[in-house]
């Protein structure tokens, strides 16, 4: 079994901790790596070295450090299919989409070469008398990032990219699930240029994470995972004085208005429904159509197109439209809440339970589900499944709809799909969720703008990527300056007020 390491000063260390964790190739349900899980010690040595590497680096001028940022999106290029196949043996999902994880991740890569522009400071020429004022942005140090299992490339460098762009020194922690990526990462931007230290890959559980948000060197850190954990983790950065941003769990609701393109919405849903196995923060999990003619259109077309899906591993090639879900623990709780929908008397349209793969029975493999006929109370439509399962929740009229989606505690992205500007424009207005597509299922902003969602799937002021990341890994400082000529008539008594 491959034994994995931390990636510590430039090079993979061993873990000292004497405590593991299986890593798995889900498609076969069998453990392949073990992962070490690092201790306090064992943080705090790598926060330490971190914080001796920065000084340097952030005196080094941004264009320099925007250099390596650029080599290293040439040598994620020339090793994309290798870092595919690893994510997707990790992870499970198909390899177009481990390389749509990786793309994603490259493109706030781009984003941060942009880092001599976006740190540009603000200047006020004679503030006062013979006084002008300058801001400027300076790194905060060493920051953090704690990432999740479903995206193990895209997350760390929506994370590591811009802090270290911005001349920070970071220290990642990876899931425990899929850590090889991460690793692999690291060791590219060292190929690129990254001075020894500026990022530490150190891999564990609850114990790293928090011996991060206890340590005083650690400034910023940056959180993306379920709602509990973000919760925890904001609050206990926040007494520890830090800034944080944790983003959280999701439950994300897509519209569909009557005069909506029903086999536009029907291949929609399907793909955000189902893709990566329902494994996404943006997954569309509760359809809402408008009227009971909408509706059962709707699940008329949904119906074969689910029927249709191919199930299999990543290495069965591009004809497969998801794979198996990451652990079996995650597999046990989806089919405990599909009993549980059954049991609240949702109508299961598309049953996936009994779904069998020959050759791959050990697999963490989940068929697909379709419900009907959701009601709020169910547990199927509070919690946040994260597995191939879509509800639908029947509405009466837009209003119904849009309260639906208002309502729900999670408020990361959602849709509508109409052909109507008037009723998208409102929508977009009027919903208090964070991302919002008109007629685009997945709405993930691009790198140039944030991302980021609101109520219970988003804590802090800062969004990801971005000028708000810029913003983040920075602390503005400004300066008031007067020289010596403007008190050449002695010392000043009062506060200078503008004339
Ligand atoms: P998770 O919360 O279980 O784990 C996330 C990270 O937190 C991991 O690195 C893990 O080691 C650590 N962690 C777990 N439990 C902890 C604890 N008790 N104390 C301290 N650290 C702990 O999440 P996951 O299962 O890896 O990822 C899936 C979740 O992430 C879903 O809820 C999904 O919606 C969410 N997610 C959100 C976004 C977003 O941008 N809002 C993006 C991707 C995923």
């Amino acid at each position: 079994m491959q034994e994995l390491s931390h990636f510590i000063t430039g090079k993979r260390v061993k873990g000292t901790s004497g405590r593991s964790a299986d890593v798995y190739n889900p498609a076969l349900g069998e453990a392949i790596a073990k992962v070490p899980l690092a201790s306090k010690e064992e943080v705090d040595a790598a926060v330490a070295t971190a914080a001796e590497a920065q000084p340097a680096w952030a005196a080094a001028n941004p264009q320099r450090r925007a250099r390596v940022l650029m080599e290293f999106v040439r040598l994620l290029n020339r090793d994309m299919d290798k870092l595919a196949e690893v994510l997707s043996r990790e992870h499970g999902k198909t390899l177009p989409d481990a390389r749509g994880d990786l793309q994603r991740g490259l493109e706030v890569a781009e984003f941060c070469i942009g880092a001599p522009h976006l740190l540009k400071g603000e200047y006020s020429e004679s503030a006062g008398a013979g006084i002008d004022l300058y801001s400027m942005r300076q790194p905060l140090g060493v920051a953090a990032g704690i990432a999740p299992f479903n995206f193990p490339a895209m997350i760390p460098m929506w994370q590591f990219c811009p802090a270290i762009a911005c001349g920070n020194a970071f220290v990642l922690k990876p899931s425990e699930r899929d850590p090889s990526v991460p690793l692999m990462l690291a060791e590219l931007l060292q190929e690129a240029g990254l001075p020894d230290g500026i990022l530490q890959v150190v891999n564990g559980d609850k114990e790293a994470v928090d011996a991060i948000l206890d340590n005083p060197a650690v400034l910023g850190v940056g959180f993306v995972g379920s709602t509990p954990v973000a919760q925890y983790i904001y609050s206990r950065g926040c007494a520890n004085g830090k800034r944080m941003q944790c983003f959280g769990g999701a439950k994300n609701h897509l519209i569909v208005m009557p005069d909506a393109d029903m086999d536009q919405a029907a291949d929609a849903l399907v793909g955000s429904g189902y893709g990566a196995a329902g494994e996404r923060c943006m997954a569309i999990s509760v359809a809402v159509p408008v009227g009971e003619a909408t509706a059962d259109r709707l699940i008329g077309k949904l119906i074969p197109r689910i029927e249709q899906m191919k199930i299999g591993p990543y290495t069965a090639g591009q004809d497969i439209d998801y794979g198996p879900l990451v652990t079996a623990t995650a597999k046990e709780k989806v089919l405990g809440l599909v009993e549980s929908g059954v049991g609240q008397g949702a109508t299961l349209a598309v049953d996936g339970r009994g779904f069998a793969l020959q050759g791959y029975e050990k697999g963490f493999f989940v068929g697909p589900h379709l419900f009907d006929r959701v009601t709020r109370d169910m547990e199927i439509y509070k919690q946040e499944i994260f597995g191939p399962v879509l509800s639908t929740l029947r509405a009466q009229n837009y209003e119904e709809a849009l309260g639906y989606a208002m309502d729900h505690e999670y408020g990361n992205g959602t849709a509508i799909f109409t052909r109507d500007g008037d009723t998208a424009r409102d929508f977009a207005q009027r919903v208090n969720i964070g991302m919002v597509g008109i007629n685009v299922p997945i709405p993930v902003p691009l790198a140039y703008h944030t991302f980021g969602g609101w109520k219970k799937s988003g804590f802090g002021d800062l969004n990801q990527h971005g000028p708000d990341s810029f913003r983040f890994y920075t602390r503005t400082k400004t300066v008031t300056c007067r020289w010596p000529s403007g008190i050449k008539e002695g010392g000043e008594f009062s506060i200078p007020v503008m004339e």
